[in-house]
């Protein structure tokens, strides 16, 4: 138990004190005994046996409308600590009272059902929410705030649109602004997966509805426009994934990047042999007078992958990046262009060079990971949903490092 928590075992176990001080006061004139219980809590707590105090302080205290909070209160210290076992006897305990008025038994359940989801008890916990949201208009918000966080994490998308929904409604989100836009965001991701599930089972039109849906409560989310353009792409419009992309690469620079495979697709179907050409001239203007080094990079990998059948798009990859290079100041390119021009160059005592190169190329394969910016997480994969924190849309790019 670290000093914090103990800190907080102390200060429970000095109200626990105070409670049983204003009975004895109460029950004086009928001979008082000092509770037994309670002194025995206080001889673990100061031998350093903080998990027997807290059975004997729960012993020591009655179950009243004055205690509740303390019960409740180590309850929540023991989930914070990771004894989720013992929070939940706390709990029990406390339900085991035929005392409890129906206000503290919704309280007792909301906490209850926290201690089910540490323990990853998750069909229990929600019958329990389920509860407290159709009995208690007090806690129903908070109740529906933590099923919400169940749906998620079992990932029952449509169950967790309707309860976002009526969350939306509620007196608990609709006094928080800031609350209000984060569900609406989530429920925007929410339509994008069942939109995902669509696509990949081949329903493009049941796709184009949830990516309405998720347009129409959050117009700003990136991948929206980004699924739309490959649901688009799929069903052979390729007009209109040109214009979403580019409208997306006005209003997002930094993550114009993740859709250029979608883009590519569109330009080439639309446009036969000349699409590659469009294609490579949009990014071409795209790099002019942006430092968009991933950009500038696919570019490049398509015009290596092309110098086969046209020896010419080496030439053309080469006189790119030493363009881009002389403008802005980006370790890949250089590093891709000393590459290039060392293969091209065709100097085998260019080996140091090379061997520098192949190194600087590992390195930056390394750096370049996504980080959460709420908590810290890295990964090598874009998460929509921070897989640490939850966060929904926090995970940016160290490259570029600009949050989608
Ligand atoms: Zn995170």
């Amino acid at each position: 138990m670290d000093d914090f928590a103990l800190l907080g075992l102390l200060t429970l176990a000095i109200a626990i004190g105070f409670f049983l001080g204003r009975r004895s006061q109460r029950e004086q004139k009928n001979g008082f005994t000092p509770d037994k219980n309670y002194y025995q809590g206080l001889n673990y707590l100061l031998n350093e046996e903080p998990d027997k105090a807290v059975e004997e302080f729960v012993a020591s205290l009655d179950v009243n409308s004055h205690t509740l909070e303390t019960h409740l209160a180590l309850g929540k210290l023991m989930r914070r600590q990771g004894q989720v076992d013992r929070a939940i006897r706390i709990h029990q305990n406390l339900l085991a009272r035929p005392v409890l008025e129906d206000k503290a038994q919704h309280q007792v359940h909301l906490e209850l059902a926290r201690d089910f989801m540490a323990a990853g008890l998750l069909d229990r916990a929600e019958v329990l929410l389920q509860e407290v949201i159709g009995e208690s208009s007090e806690l129903r918000g908070i109740a529906q705030r933590y099923l919400l966080d169940i749906f998620q994490d079992e990932r029952e998308w449509q169950d967790a649109i309707d309860v976002a929904n009526s969350l939306v409604q509620s007196r608990y989100i609709k006094s928080n602004p800031d609350a209000r836009r984060e569900i609406l965001r989530m429920i925007a991701h929410f339509h994008c997966e069942l939109a995902e599930a669509a696509m990949s089972s081949g329903n493009a039109s049941a796709a184009r509805q949830y990516l309405d849906g998720a347009a129409s409560v959050d117009k700003g989310v990136f991948r929206v426009a980004l699924l739309m353009a490959a649901n688009d792409n799929a069903q052979g419009r390729y007009k209109q994934v040109i214009k979403t992309l580019s409208k997306l690469e006005l209003q997002n620079p930094d993550w114009f990047w993740m859709c250029l495979p979608a883009l590519q697709e569109a330009y080439q179907k639309q446009n036969g042999a000349r699409g590659f050409e469009l294609f490579s001239r949009h990014l071409q203007s795209h790099v002019e007078n942006r430092d968009a080094t991933p950009v500038i990079m696919y570019l490049v990998d398509q015009l290596i992958q092309r110098a086969g059948e046209d020896p010419a798009r080496m030439g053309q990859a080469i006189d790119l990046l030493a363009d881009f290079n002389r403008r802005h100041n980006s370790l890949a390119a250089t590093n891709k262009l000393v590459e290039l021009r060392t293969h091209a160059g065709g100097n085998s005592g260019n080996h140091d060079v090379l061997r520098l190169q192949a190194k600087v190329s590992e390195l930056l394969e390394l750096q370049s990971v996504f980080r959460c910016g709420h908590c810290g997480f890295t990964g090598r994969q874009l998460h929509w949903r921070c897989p640490s924190c939850k966060t929904w849309e926090s995970m940016c790019s160290t490259e570029r490092g600009t949050a989608a």
